[in-house]
C-alpha cells in the first residue's frame, strides 16, 4: 500500500486528476467529501457546531447552513480556530478509518485541498500537485463552476503560494492544456510510477537507479529537503537525524542522479529497529544497513548507522 497526497489550489484540477486515477483503480479518500459527511444531519459533529455557534447555523430542515456558519466562523481568528477545533479531528479520524480499511495492495489517493497549508506532505509516499496559473483557474472557476469572481479571488489568496507548493511537490502536473491532456498526464503517472512504486513497497523491492553522471542539478537541494522531512516522519523516534551527503550534496561537479542520505539512529536503537519502518515508508533494505528507493521516479541511497 502507498499513500499519495493530491493537492493544488482551488480550480487547479484536483477533481479531474482524482477521477482519472480512481478510474484506474486508486482508493480515493476525499477530504471535501469527509468534511461534509462529519457534519451531516444527525452527526455528533453537527451537534458540536450548534453548541459552539448557535441554532442560527441550521437551515429549516435541520441541515447545516454553510453560509451562516461561515458568517459566524470567519469573523476572527478565535472563531475560526473554534470551528477547526471541532471539524479537523473529526475529518482526521474518519480519514484514518478509511485508510485502515484500504486493501493491502491499495494505491490510496488522498485529495486534500489544504495539504500544503497543514504541513502534512511528509506523511505521504508521494505528493502530487496539480497546477494551473491563477488567471486560468479564475476563468475556470467563474466560468464552468459559476463561482463569483470575488469569492474565487479570495479563496485563491487565502491558499498556499506556488513556491510553497513547489517545495513539497514530488510530482507537478501542469494543467494549462485541455482536460484530456491532464488525464493523459495522470494516466502516465499511474502506469509508470504509482503502480510499480506500490508493488515495490509491498514486495520490498528496490527500483533501478541511474548510473550515468550528470552535472549537479539545482533542484537536488529542494528534493533532498523533502526526502529528509519524509525520512524523519518515516523513522519517527527511532532516528535522531537525517543528513544529505555525497556528491549530490555538493554545489558543483558531476554525479549520478541518486541522492544519498545518512540516517543516524537515536540512542539505544539498532539498524534492525528501523528496517521495517523504512521499507513500509518507501525505502526497502538493499543490503545490510543500506536502503534504497521503491519509487521508480526518485533514486536514493540511505545508509543507517
Ligand atoms: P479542483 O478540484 O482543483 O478545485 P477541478 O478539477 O474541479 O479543480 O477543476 C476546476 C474547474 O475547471 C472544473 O469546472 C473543471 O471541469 C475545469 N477544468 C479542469 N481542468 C480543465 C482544463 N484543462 N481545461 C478546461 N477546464 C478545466
Amino acid at each position: 500500500m502507498i499513500r499519495v497526497g493530491l493537492t493544488g489550489g482551488i480550480g487547479a484540477g484536483k477533481s479531474t486528476v482524482a477521477r482519472t486515477l480512481t478510474e484506474r483503480g486508486a482508493y480515493l479518500i476525499d477530504a471535501d467529501v469527509i468534511a461534509r459527511e462529519v457534519v451531516a444531519p444527525g452527526t455528533d459533529g453537527l451537534t458540536q457546531l450548534v453548541e459552539a455557534f448557535g441554532e442560527g447555523i441550521l437551515q429549516p430542515d435541520g441541515a447545516l447552513d454553510r453560509a451562516a456558519l461561515a458568517a459566524r466562523a470567519f469573523v476572527d481568528e478565535g472563531q475560526r480556530k473554534k470551528l477547526n477545533g471541532i471539524t479537523h479531528p473529526l475529518v482526521g479520524a474518519r480519514a484514518f478509518e478509511l485508510l485502515e480499511a484500504a486493501p493491502a495492495d491499495a494505491i490510496v489517493l488522498q485529495d486534500i485541498p489544504l495539504l500544503v497549508e497543514n504541513g502534512s506532505a511528509p506523511f505521504f509516499h508521494l505528493v502530487v500537485i496539480v497546477h494551473a496559473d491563477e488567471d486560468v483557474r479564475l476563468a475556470r472557476l467563474t466560468g464552468q463552476r459559476g463561482m463569483p469572481e470575488e469569492d474565487a479571488r479570495a479563496r485563491i489568496k487565502s491558499q498556499a503560494s506556488v513556491e510553497d507548493r513547489r517545495a513539497v511537490a514530488d510530482v507537478w502536473l501542469d494543467n494549462s492544456g485541455t482536460p484530456d491532456d491532464l488525464a493523459a498526464l495522470a494516466a502516465a503517472l499511474w502506469d509508470e510510477r504509482l503502480v510499480p512504486y506500490e508493488g515495490n513497497v509491498r514486495n520490498r523491492i528496490c527500483a533501478p537507479q541511474p548510473s550515468e553522471e550528470v552535472d549537479v542539478r539545482p533542484e537536488w537541494a529542494l528534493q533532498a529537503t523533502r526526502l529528509t522531512n519524509r525520512l524523519r516522519v518515516v523513522g519517527g523516534d527511532t532516528i535522531a537525524d537525517v543528513v544529505h551527503v555525497g556528491p549530490t550534496a555538493a554545489s558543483a561537479g558531476r554525479a549520478p542522479d541518486v541522492l544519498e542520505f545518512e540516517v543516524r539512529l537515536a540512542d539505544g536503537k539498532a539498524p534492525a529497529d528501523v528496517t521495517a519502518l523504512l521499507a513500509d515508508g518507501g525505502f526497502p533494505e538493499r543490503s545490510a544497513g543500506v536502503h534504497a528507493n521503491a519509487d521508480p521516479g526518485r533514486a536514493v541511497t540511505i545508509s543507517v548507522s
